[in-house]
């Protein structure tokens, strides 16, 4: 007797079901997408009970004839591809023609559906896959779909849905993919009859981020200025650097349209945040690619989730380039703030002096520094001493380790010209807690972190002499030799010349063995043996696809946290306007090299609103 049936139509649009349809979400995210290729200009959403009792989408899109409308719920039934070549180029959201049946098989499905200017429309009921009703019907033109009972007629399903709050957050996030993915498109979200938004369509995507999320998260974020290289154009917005969040729901990539997950395009935007971002966070981002269709492969995932690039290579780059470089056009906002006069007429004190110095251990050999000359109490200079007072100073100078040395004519005791020192403009005003500059610029308060800002400023003019000509070195007193198991030792062979561009002088000295004679100078060791085997855990950590520039980064960015002035740390007058003054010439001056804020931009109208002047 043969063993082998086809499986009844009902049957096999569950078993499609199971991957199209997982939760009361992914059918929302269908019917939304079916709206959108319909030219829907608004579509109302309506949930009850996290969407698992009813998800109800109605559009005014171009609706459907009672023939189209039978045909869209058989399987395989599509008005958007023709042919296999089709499939080289979707242009639509959907093209599988698998939805509509598989929604209906696992639920009690409803759809109602008329054209524009036709005389009437059409309802057709499925219970469970099966036709229970079709007649006319007279709904106003577009289509509505009502979804009830999920997987009502699927025990085994039913039991994988979540607390119907969790469903709802679910359904939230994929309403806020659509929106933002489509801010043309009007949309309104009911949940159990409270309305949870309603979306206005919107002229540009900044509106809609701004009608959805709010105007403080939009004025955080900056433009991506678009680019197009290589058939890829990238547009959006992301967060500036030292914006991030804790879940990723806030990071949100689009290709063709299409939100997407992936983990290429999440790990190309890590290296385009790089340092501007906080470990274990994640970037906000509303990216959007485009790229030739012929060039990605979107039926990899029957929910579509996911797709295949011909040239991933080429669109991780793409990426990388276009965050990097709107970081450092974000910068340019920053430094405006600076640039007009600080708010108050106060004359900026005029006791300013570059004074940080480099330690002797950071700064290259070849160059001069000069100790810290001793202020003693001298008074600190501040125009408006009424208004202005500045905490105690210190009677110890504290070891800074500043990066620029200024030449020794720039003596601290010359009194500066505020306009030939910098072009930038603000007032300190003092120091909350040891840690919190305080300072006024034309914007309103700034509070600066100094141990923050302080690492940024050592990181970057580290990375600044790595590149340039290599980290200087200091030779150890007594080479070292230390063994490594055989995996570590393959990696440092594969390594060696990075690691001697950062500053170690490393050398294989039989199998598994290894010679360090000379560390970086910045670096403070004990234990070399010791040292080298964290520095090799933490980079082989960071990842195989990092460059070599990065590797040296990453141990940069480690070692500074140690050198940079701490909390606690009290700085005199002329200190801080320096470490201020370096910090704003940085590429990246407004978070530390582990992505955590260095400045807090307070404005004017902000605090205006908190102390009820404004509404
Ligand atoms: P696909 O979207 O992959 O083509 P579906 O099963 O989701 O498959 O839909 C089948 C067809 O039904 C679509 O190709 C489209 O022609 C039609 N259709 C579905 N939803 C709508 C809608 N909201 N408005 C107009 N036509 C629709
Ligand atoms: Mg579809």
């Amino acid at each position: 007797m043969s063993r082998i049936r086809l499986l009844p139509e009902t049957v096999a649009s569950q078993v499609a079901a199971g991957e199209v349809v997982e939760r009361p979400a992914s059918v929302l995210k269908e019917l939304i997408e079916n709206s959108i290729d319909a030219g829907a200009r608004k579509i109302d959403v309506l949930i009850r009970r996290g969407g698992i009792a009813l998800v109800r989408v109605v559009d005014d899109g171009c609706g459907m004839d009672r023939d189209d409308a039978l045909l869209s719920l058989e399987r395989h039934a599509t008005s958007k591809i023709r042919s296999a070549a089709d499939l080289q180029a979707v242009a639509t959201l959907g093209f599988r023609g698998e939805a509509l049946p598989s929604i209906a098989s696992v639920s009690r499905f409803r759809l109602t559906t008329r054209e524009s200017g036709a005389v009437a429309g059409t309802e057709i009921v499925i219970n469970g896959g099966k036709i229970d009703v079709v007649r006319d019907g007279g709904e106003a033109p577009g289509t509505q779909v009502e979804v009830r009972s999920l997987f009502y007629n699927v025990p085994a399903r039913r039991k994988f849905l979540r607390a119907e709050n969790t469903e709802s957050r679910n359904i939230e996030h994929q309403i806020h993919l659509q929106a933002i993915g489509h801010p043309q498109v009007a949309f309104c979200l009911l949940r159990d009859d409270r309305m949870l938004f309603q979306l206005p369509s919107a002229a540009t995507l900044g509106d809609r981020i701004r009608d959805l999320f709010g105007i403080e998260l939009l004025e955080r974020l900056v433009e991506i200025d678009s680019t197009s290289s290589r058939n890829i154009r990238i547009d959006g917005y992301i967060g500036q650097a030292g914006l991030s969040r804790q879940t990723r729901t806030q990071q949100l990539v689009f290709v063709n349209g299409r939100a997407i997950e992936s983990g290429m395009l999440t790990g190309a935007i890590r290296e385009g945040y790089h340092t501007a971002l906080m470990k274990g966070q994640y970037p906000v981002t509303f990216l959007f690619l485009q790229i030739d269709p012929a060039s990605v492969d979107v039926n990899v995932h029957p929910a579509k989730r996911e797709v295949r690039f011909r040239d991933p290579s080429a669109v991780r780059e793409a990426i990388v380039h276009s965050i990097q470089q709107t970081l450092e056009r974000g910068r340019a906002g920053w430094q405006e703030k600076f640039h007009a006069p600080s708010i108050s007429p106060t004359a900026i004190p005029t006791e300013v002096s570059p004074n940080l110095k480099l330690r002797p251990e950071i700064a290259a050999p070849q160059e001069s520094y000069r100790e810290l000359p001793h202020l003693g109490t001298t008074v600190v200079g501040v125009a408006d001493p009424g208004r202005t007072r500045f905490p105690e100073i210190a009677g110890q100078a504290p070891r800074l380790a500043g990066p620029r040395v200024d030449s020794a004519s720039d003596a601290f005791a010359v009194p500066r010209d505020a306009k030939k020192a910098s072009q930038q403009q603000f007032q300190i005003l003092g120091v909350l807690n040891k840690l919190y500059v305080l300072m006024e610029n034309a914007d309103g308060l700034v509070l600066v972190d100094q141990h923050a800002a302080h690492e940024r400023i050592l990181f970057e003019e580290l990375r600044r002499r790595m590149e340039e000509q290599g980290v200087p070195t200091q030779k150890l007193l007594l080479p070292q030799t230390f063994d490594v198991p055989p995996r570590d030792a393959d990696w440092i062979e594969r390594n060696l010349s990075i690691l001697q561009k950062m500053g170690i002088g490393i050398e294989p000295f039989g199998p598994g063995t290894f010679k360090i004679d000379s560390l970086p100078g910045f670096l403070d060791v004990s234990d070399p043996s010791q040292f080298m085997r964290k520095v090799i855990d933490d980079l082989k950590s960071a990842g195989h696809s990092t460059s070599s520039m990065r590797l040296g980064e990453e141990m940069i960015a480690k070692t500074v946290c140690r050198h940079a002035i701490k909390a606690n740390d009290p700085l005199r007058y002329p200190e801080i306007d320096k470490l201020i003054r370096d910090l704003l010439e940085c590429d990246l001056p407004y978070c530390c090299p582990h992505g955590r804020p260095t400045m807090i931009q307070i404005s004017l109208a902000e605090l205006e609103k908190k102390f009820g002047r404004k509404v």
